[in-house]
């Protein structure tokens, strides 16, 4: 099933015409509205009429997280904030967030492209969809509402956590379909078998995931455990969201809708643009964002574009799952959390010892512990104190990240060297 068989379908030649005219339509925009374009391209030399092919793309300086955080909080907009009707955030590196905002036809688009991705999954009106995907500041939950709402679906906007209560909510109301993080459909897959509920006894026919990395074992257990078909979509909170690109029930890789974006994949030590099969860091560049226009942007994702055609017969690109990071961001329970935040974090409470991210798996939870080595004048004879001041740590960490860690303390002795970030979840 495909909701805009026009644009899914349309033939490559007409498709880059299409991208190149909203391309320069772009970057006119940009350097009109948006001094930090105006600063790159005056410094590279390059006026928006320079680009008159797909392939003059490379002459374009790129867009780093740096670049969004410098312009904190409105000024890589490229309309008044009149206009701006949603605001969402994507967590910085170290200091300041990322602020994108979107116009009314921003919302529009988005969840046009998204109802695309939910219908070219088989959703259809006669079905009920749980979003267990955070609401808030960050994108997730609200991409995949308006555009369920879209199509039509009924939609339960159930937020992440309460899994006792999801577990009932997914007996109770009929679910038929799940959209959610792979960490998340674990925990409820988990949940289920605690409650005694055998999923053979469910409606739910399908598990539309993003926001992680999801590994094969991972599609492999939740396919199982929950038996239902998988989805995988890709988003970035600061590009538009979820919305981006998803997987088509070819289940060969996630198109990218190109109308809307053009992706490269590059080197990400030289800036090199690489071919199909080649894996490497995605770039982004969207071509109808209002708001918020990126140009090259790099997502520091890693992944790869898939050669040859789909047999569903979109023709828009495919881009593999994705394998990681370029930078030591980490994804913990679905968000971006860098230690150089929870560096600053702790530095402002005056702490600059020596610091690990511990994430694991208790079951199938995802657990994260920042480990602390203690200096001397942080050992405490009393534990009442310290269990205060962990606890206080713990809460600003939670603040400043929207994840909930762990702090633990271990004495200069006991820390181990090696890298920051131990991730054993795999
Ligand atoms: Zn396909």
């Amino acid at each position: 099933m495909m909701l805009e068989e026009k644009y899914e379908t349309m033939p490559r030649p007409e498709l880059e015409l299409l991208q190149l005219e909203r391309l320069q339509s772009t970057l006119n925009r940009a350097y009109l509205n948006v001094a930090h374009y105006r600063r790159a391209f005056d410094a590279g030399g390059i006026l928006p009429e320079n680009i008159q092919s797909l392939a003059d793309l490379i002459k374009l300086p790129f867009t780093t997280r740096e670049d969004l955080e410098k312009s904190y909080p409105y000024d890589m907009f490229a309309v008044p904030l009149r206009e701006v009707v949603r605001i969402h955030t994507s967590s910085g590196r170290a200091r300041n967030a990322i602020v994108t905002g979107y116009t009314g036809g921003d919302l529009k688009a988005w969840a046009r492209l998204m109802a695309r991705f939910l219908v070219g999954t088989g959703i259809t009106k006669d079905d009920v969809i749980q979003i267990s995907f955070r609401y808030g500041l960050m994108t997730g939950g609200f991409g995949f509402h308006s555009a369920a709402e879209l199509v039509g679906a009924s939609v339960i906007p159930a937020d992440i956590g309460n899994t006792a209560e999801q577990a009932t909510i997914m007996q109770h109301y009929l679910t038929s379909a799940i959209a959610c993080t792979p960490g998340f459909a674990l925990i409820l897959l988990d949940k289920l078998r605690e409650l005694g509920i055998n999923t053979k006894s469910l409606r739910l026919r399908r598990a539309i995931l993003g926001a992680e990395k999801l590994t094969p074992s991972v599609r492999e257990n939740i396919t199982q455990g929950l038996g239902v078909e998988v989805f995988n979509s890709y988003g970035s909170s600061v590009v538009m969201g979820p919305g981006i690109a998803g997987e088509c029930t070819a289940h060969d890789g996630m198109h990218i809708f190109e109308d809307f974006f053009i992706p490269e994949i590059i080197n990400p030590e030289t800036g090199i643009v690489l071919g199909p099969g080649e894996k490497g860091e995605l770039v982004i560049t969207t071509l109808m964002r209002e708001a918020f226009p990126l140009i090259r942007y790099r997502t520091g994702d890693i992944t790869m574009i898939k050669s040859g055609a789909c047999s569903c017969g979109r023709t828009h690109m495919r881009l593999e799952d994705f394998y990681g990071r370029t930078d030591d961001t980490i994804k913990i329970k679905g968000t971006s959390v860098s230690p150089e935040r929870i560096r600053a974090l702790l530095a402002a409470e005056g702490i600059s010892t020596g610091m690990k991210i511990h994430i694991y798996r208790d079951g199938f939870h995802e657990k994260a512990d920042v480990i602390l080595q203690v200096q001397e004048n942080l050992f405490f004879d009393e534990m009442k104190t310290q269990k205060a001041f962990m606890e206080k740590l713990e809460k600003i960490l939670h603040a400043g990240t929207n994840v909930t860690m762990g702090v633990k303390i271990v004495p200069h002795s006991a820390f181990k060297e090696g890298p920051i970030v131990v991730d054993e979840r795999d």
